[in-house]
């Protein structure tokens, strides 16, 4: 399967955008809000690439992840023209207040300057990574991915991956997927 690319003319204000795998067994809903912040910071460090973590809460039978807040790049992140290390400094803090909260690591988004949404190489390493760390107790982070020229220009992805499964799910957005 191909991921489908999610282009949009994005005006100031986002709208929950909702997307879901092919299965309709993962769903990810990420409020207009956290969209806004996102393309924020995106704007912010153009041109080098920045990310952070998504945390939110699933829904009871677990199809569902919703984001409820976003993590922008930690002090010790590394920022480059084509590659971003997502640092670690405050993080586990931030984590466990969150989770005293019920909010939970979901995954991590992710800013490619002037290109595609696409995972690379070491992005998809790193979240297989994470999908094996006892310490985020996550087997199956989310991986959001912006590319483009915000906040005009945007492409949206969204991945899941499994512990042990070579290829993520691609999540497409609820436009081209009618069974969301
Ligand atoms: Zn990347």
């Amino acid at each position: 399967m191909t991921p489908l690319r999610e282009s949009e003319k994005l005006g100031k204000r986002q709208t929950l955008r909702r997307s879901c795998s092919a299965d309709g067994r993962f769903n990810l809903e990420l409020p207009g809000r956290i969209i806004d912040e996102m393309l924020e910071l995106c704007g912010r460090s153009f041109p080098l690439e920045t990310g952070g973590i998504l945390v939110g809460f699933y829904s009871d039978d677990s199809r569902f992840a919703h984001v409820t807040n976003l993590v922008p790049a930690p002090i010790d992140s590394v920022s480059n023209r084509f590659s971003f290390q997502r640092g670690v400094r405050g993080v586990q803090k931030f984590l466990n207040q969150m989770w005293l909260r019920r909010r939970y690591y979901l995954g991590e988004w992710h800013f490619h300057p002037g290109g595609s949404a696409s995972p690379s190489g070491m992005d998809s390493d790193q979240m297989k990574s994470i999908a094996y760390a006892g310490s985020y107790h996550c087997p199956e982070p989310v991986l959001l991915i912006l590319g483009g020229d915000p906040p005009q220009q945007v492409t949206f992805e969204s991945y899941v991956y499994l512990k042990g499964v070579r290829n993520p799910i691609v999540l497409e957005p609820e436009a081209s997927a009618n069974h969301c």
